[in-house]
């Protein structure tokens, strides 16, 4: 069994194991590398486009329900999601 979870930018589902986990540390958006930080967290495709979306959409905050503060260096934030696959 699978668990699915839906991403937060193109709202496409997919596998736990193919998204991955941003939580709001301090206010920031950060990156859940494992999967099992405590609270609220959205799920991600780890894709520039999707991120974008997400950003757009201001579907981080919506989703954490709290005011979240993105990186300023999308680009970083997106490698970081990449790495964490
Ligand atoms: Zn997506």
């Amino acid at each position: 069994m699978n668990p699915v979870r839906t991403c937060v930018g193109c709202r496409q589902h997919g596998n736990r194991a193919d998204l991955v986990r941003l939580v709001s540390i301090h206010g920031l958006l950060s990156v859940d590398s494992a999967k099992n930080l405590p609270g609220r967290g959205v799920w991600i495709h780890s894709s520039l486009s999707c991120l974008q979306t997400a950003i757009e959409r201001s579907a981080f905050s919506r989703a954490l329900k709290v005011k979240v503060q993105i990186p300023e260096q999308v680009n970083d934030l997106a490698k970081i999601i990449e790495q964490a696959e």
